[in-house]
């Protein structure tokens, strides 16, 4: 599955909000099933509608949704990378995560301690994305240590590896994140095993006062800027109000969204977002005994999005019958979309659309 990091200074918000992902009424209810793997891991269904009105056409019995892992990364201060606060443990957990939901503090509140005395989640993110900077440095330079012997020998991986660890090393030292750095086609699997804190991709999450989760505050609208100008994206929650949410049951929560001015709750928004974030799509598989989300990246073709199921479904592929949501909807079902002649059958070859409700058939 997908994980993201939640990371931020201390007091910010982030176990507010890992609390609220993991123990709202609705991630333990069935429909959505919850576990968590270890207190700072939490297995999170990914809401998504369509799910609901696929189940309700197909009288599906249960309802199972996609995950998204959220592991909640505390301990990130300033000097991290220097081993202050916790440190490398840390870091190395940031290394495991495909990208970061970074927490920034946008709410007054006199009565909670901020780690700097001021609230300035500009600053703040700076203050981290440096320690992940410094970090990314430091892990380079032990890197490329360890490669000298295996380049003189003429490595061929070994060279490509030297060569993209010096182009990180350069733009870092030039104080910026990895990120920025523009890799060739057929780097980019070497590039991705390098595993650098700054090249993640980034969703910050900015954390504002309990009446200001409509349309955010001064603080929320900089590090929008600042998102925008980084090509990062932003989300604007309450956690304390996502918190309270979390202890409701769905009706009342909808009630309270609504009192609130609010369209959903923003954790459904969080979820999307990193979704978005690591460029994911969702197929789903549709019968009576259940309907099902399943993660796809994006460009993933039929036997692939198989093997999400089952390594044996992909070692098999024979065909995919396809409806696409829009016709399965409209069609009322399999048998209307049949009838309709939108049932395609695809091959190895089709890229799976997000969406797409799919029936794999496959030798055993
Ligand atoms: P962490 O150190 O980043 O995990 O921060 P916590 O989630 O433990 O929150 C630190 C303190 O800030 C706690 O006392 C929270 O109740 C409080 N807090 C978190 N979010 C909000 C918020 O949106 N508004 C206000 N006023 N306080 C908050």
């Amino acid at each position: 599955g997908f994980k993201m990091g939640i990371v931020g200074l201390p007091n910010v918000g982030k176990s507010t909000l890992f609390n609220a992902l993991t123990k709202t009424a609705a991630a333990q209810a069935a429909n959505f099933p919850f576990c968590t793997i270890e207190p700072n891991v939490g297995d999170v269904g990914v809401p998504d509608a369509r799910l609901d009105k696929l189940a309700a056409i197909a009288g599906s019995k249960q309802i199972i949704p996609t995950r998204m892992t959220f592991v909640d990364i505390a301990g990130l201060v300033k000097g991290a990378s220097k081993g202050e606060g916790l440190g490398n443990q840390f870091l190395a957990n940031i290394r495991e995560v495909d990208a970061i939901a970074h927490v920034l503090r946008c709410f007054e509140d006199g009565d909670v301690t901020h780690v700097e005395g001021r609230v300035d989640p500009v600053a703040d993110a700076e203050t981290i994305e440096t320690e992940l900077m410094l970090a990314d440095i430091e892990s380079i330079e032990k890197r490329m240590q360890g490669l000298v012997r295996k380049v003189r020998g003429g490595d061929k991986e070994a060279v490509q590896q030297e060569r993209l660890l010096k182009d990180a090393l350069a733009v870092l030292e030039d104080g910026q994140p990895a990120r920025v750095v523009e890799v060739a086609e057929d780097d980019l699997k070497a590039w991705k095993m390098l595993q650098l804190l700054t090249t993640k991709p980034v969703l910050y999450v900015c954390n504002v006062g309990e009446s200001e989760s409509v349309d955010g505050n001064e603080h929320s609208a900089k590090v929008a800027e600042m998102a925008a100008s980084q090509g990062n994206s932003h989300v604007i929650i309450s956690a304390q109000i996502e918190e309270e949410i979390s202890q409701l049951e769905d009706d009342e929560a909808v009630m309270f969204l609504e009192e609130m001015g609010l369209e959903e709750a923003g954790l459904d928004r969080l979820i999307r977002a990193g979704y978005e974030l690591l460029h994911l799509e969702t197929y789903f598989t549709v019968g009576p005994k259940e309907a099902r989300a399943w993660t796809i990246k994006q460009g993933t073709m039929a036997p692939q999005a198989a093997g999400v199921i089952h390594g044996d479904f992909e070692k098999g592929f024979i065909r995919a019958e396809t409806i696409a949501y829009d016709d399965y909807i409209a069609c009322n079902g399999e048998q209307g979309s049949k009838e309709a002649g939108k049932m395609r059958a695809e091959g190895k070859g089709y890229l799976v659309k997000d969406g797409d409700v799919m029936h794999f058939l496959f030798n055993t």
